[in-house]
């Protein structure tokens, strides 16, 4: 019975919500109220204060001002559990300009102030497995791939003239992608230039298409194999996912590639939102097969798996339909 109470908490799933800073002096902040308890009130800005009002409930949620250390004291109970053996997840989901790359990476640029959670989590697992290096001794690996338009590519490959990968099924080493380009780390600092690396191969790929960063999915994936004296091993992989932009793209505007993404996007979001709600609701059948991020992290999402979901919003008033939007998927998914 206890058993089955620990199985409970270790399958569920965690939603946060973080609104990013108004960038506009002129727009009117949808932003009617923050609770403590993880409520918020959005206003539309065609409506009356009365008429307008729409309530959401999450596990919790920052308001514009929570700072980057604010927002990874409540992700690390998480990273910790990695070193015990757990495989996570955690997505950043929102439309294009929420701020799902800053709280992933940090602010455009790469300066070391402000570091996204992807940076302090790994500073973390450092920090923690050297504690118990009398103990246990920890090896950490990195790799880092992207999903676009439903093929998943390399973005750590030293050739990058084919760095197409296929998703196979789980191995004993829990690698659901064999062939993807991995990289043991030793520091933050091999963790920084690997992520730079990263990022470099996903622009050097975008020559056709614009801003691609926001039409793929990137998953930074972090294995930890631990081995104590006697020999027994210990795994837990941690995935960081800065997803593809969510916004709705006017079907009237797009037409040839951008439609061909936005369908692919719009796809594998509703996917990953099926399987989330899947495995809240306990469903017996979890449709992982329907997109390649589901089946990518098949191991990590349900059964023994932990996922957080930040779910980024715009507080200007021209974004609220889209942060409607963003919420409804945030509040199906908790
Ligand atoms: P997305 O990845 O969702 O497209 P970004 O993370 O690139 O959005 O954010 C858009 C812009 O807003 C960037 O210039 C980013 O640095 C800035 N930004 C986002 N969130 C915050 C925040 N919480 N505080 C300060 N600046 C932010
Ligand atoms: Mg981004």
């Amino acid at each position: 019975k206890l058993y089955n109470m620990v199985q409970d908490l270790k399958g569920s799933i965690r939603v946060y919500c973080r609104i990013r800073p108004s960038f506009s002096a002129e727009s009117k902040n949808v932003i009617d109220f923050v609770g403590e308890d993880g409520s918020l009130v959005i206003l539309d800005p065609f409506k009356t204060q009365k008429d307008g009002r729409k309530v959401f409930q999450f596990n919790r949620v920052f308001g514009s001002t929570a700072s980057q250390d604010e927002i990874y004291k409540d992700t690390q109970p998480l990273i910790r559990s990695v070193i015990d053996g757990y495989n996570v997840c955690i997505f950043a989901y929102g439309q294009t300009g929420s701020g799902k790359t800053y709280t992933m990476s940090g602010p455009s640029g790469g300066s070391s102030k402000d570091m996204g959670i992807n940076y302090l989590a790994l500073n973390d697992l450092f920090r923690m497995s050297s504690q118990r290096k009398d103990i246990i001794t920890y090896d950490i690996y990195v790799q880092m791939v992207e999903i676009y338009n439903e093929q998943v590519r390399d973005l750590l490959a030293e050739e990058r003239t084919d760095n197409r990968l296929e998703i196979r099924s789980c191995n004993e080493n829990g690698l659901s992608l064999p062939d993807a380009t991995l990289r043991s780390v030793k520091s933050t600092h091999d963790v920084l230039s690997l992520m730079k690396l990263g990022e470099v191969n996903r622009a050097v790929s975008s020559t056709a298409i614009n801003n691609r960063s926001s039409r793929s999915h990137s998953v930074l994936t972090v294995h930890v194999h631990g081995k104590d004296i006697s020999g027994n091993t210990i795994r837990g992989c941690l995935h960081l996912i800065d997803l593809a932009g969510s916004e709705r793209v006017e079907k009237s505007e797009v037409t040839g590639e951008r439609l061909k993404e936005a369908q692919f996007i719009n796809k594998s979001l509703s996917c990953l939102g099926d399987v989330i709600t899947a495995l809240a609701q306990k469903n017996s059948h979890i449709p992982y097969r329907n997109s390649k991020l589901t089946l990518l992290l098949q191991d990590s999402l349900g059964g023994h798996a932990k996922t957080l979901m930040f779910a980024h919003v715009s507080p200007e008033d021209d974004s609220f339909g889209e942060t409607v939007s963003t919420l409804k998927f945030a509040q199906r998914v908790s």
